[in-house]
């Protein structure tokens, strides 16, 4: 195996991110993306982009805050360039308000976000209904500028990409070496795996442009987060709902929740809606299989399940399947170099 040939299956940010880190710890591998969907038609289009974890009650809290970790770092560099714009990727302040104190007031990630604190009695009376609250600055992605900037990234580095709809992954046994499962809420059908299912998210996106600071409730169901060109107002989670077509009352009482959190937001024009499905497991399924049929072997790294938090995640999650790859690329050189024994 002179070359390792790499196909990534998917073309979200999961997809890409992966593709990308593939190519920074393994240059000499030929990397390929597959993909019967690219920007602007994916899941990670719909998001909101924001850089607040989500939990995944099957993953140790130290490997959640490590994938946070190493994501903050990479886009906050990002941010901090002249790149930033291109990538969609900004710093943004702002609140997460309880009606209620929460039991937990240091989630796990409060240390990794800037300037973490409880918000102020003056900061509150923004807020008449809600009695807790917590100040800190993040970053959000801009999600297509961002995805097109990791597809230039891409190019760039030699990766080629294809419209393809792959029905098994074993069908790409004969023409690469490894095969990286990046298909989110595609793998349900792809790897048939059951523990895979949708959290349906309907989100609208505003011109609001007077709206600088984030406010999110604390249960994570109404949200208002500022990108650079439009606001994103939210939403919903209503589990096992595989519906992409928006509804309208939905639209309606999303944006009666947001202006109720931010009255500004009456006079918000342009109302787009946007549906996704969020690739939901109890955790992100970061895994190596080898698939075999007649003595013949595939080597498989899987990398998806990111659910409502796989841009939060997303660098730490790829960087750990890049590794992966390492070690099927040094699995494949030790069965080769035994063979020619
Ligand atoms: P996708 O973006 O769905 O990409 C999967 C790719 O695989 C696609 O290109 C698809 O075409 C391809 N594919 C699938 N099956 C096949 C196949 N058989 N053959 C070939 N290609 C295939 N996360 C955050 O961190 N912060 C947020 O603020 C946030 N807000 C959100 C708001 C909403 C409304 C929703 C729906 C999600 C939000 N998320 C957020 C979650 C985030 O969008 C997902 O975790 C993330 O997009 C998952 O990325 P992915 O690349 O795994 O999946």
């Amino acid at each position: 195996m002179a070359v390792p040939k790499v196909a990534v299956v998917g073309a979200g940010v999961i997809g890409l991110s992966t593709a990308l880190c593939i190519t920074e710890t393994c240059p000499s591998c030929s990397v390929t993306v597959l993909s019967d969907q690219f920007s602007p038609n994916t899941t990670s289009d719909v998001a909101a982009g924001m850089l607040i974890p989500h939990t995944y009650p099957g993953t140790p809290i130290h490997m959640q805050k490590q994938w946070f970790k190493e994501t903050f770092t990479y886009l906050f560099a990002i941010s901090n360039s002249a790149e930033a714009s291109e990538a969609g990727i900004h710093l943004v302040s702002g609140w997460q308000v309880f009606k209620n104190t929460p039991k937990e007031e240091l989630p796990f990630w409060s240390d990794v976000v800037l300037g973490f604190r409880p918000m102020s009695e003056a900061e509150l009376q923004k807020f008449p209904q809600h009695r807790f609250g917590q100040a800190f600055t993040t970053l959000k992605c801009d999600c297509p500028p961002y995805l097109l900037w990791l597809e230039k990234r891409l190019k760039a580095a030699g990766v080629r990409m294809y419209t393809r709809k792959v029905a098994d992954l074993w069908e790409l046994h004969s023409e690469y070496n490894i095969v990286v499962n990046c298909a989110g809420f595609g793998a349900h059908q792809l790897v048939g795996d059951e523990k895979l299912f949708p959290i349906r998210g309907q989100v609208l996106k505003v011109h609001a442009p007077w709206v600088k600071n984030f406010i999110r409730d604390g249960d994570g169901l109404t949200y208002v987060y500022p990108g650079i060109h439009r606001v994103t107002l939210g939403g919903t989670r209503e589990k096992e709902s595989w519906s992409l077509s928006p509804e309208p009352g939905t639209t309606k009482d999303i944006f009666d929740r947001c202006c109720s959190l931010e009255p500004s937001l009456w006079r918000a024009q342009d109302i787009k809606v946007k549906v996704g499905l969020r690739p939901s497991r109890e955790s992100v399924r970061l895994q190596r299989e080898v698939l075999s049929q007649g003595g013949v072997k595939l080597q498989v790294v899987h990398n998806y399940g990111h659910g409502a938090g796989g841009f939060s995640v997303h660098r730490g999650t790829a960087k750990e399947a890049a590794q992966l790859v390492g070690e099927c690329i040094a699995a494949l050189r030790g069965s080769s170099s035994r063979a020619k024994l």
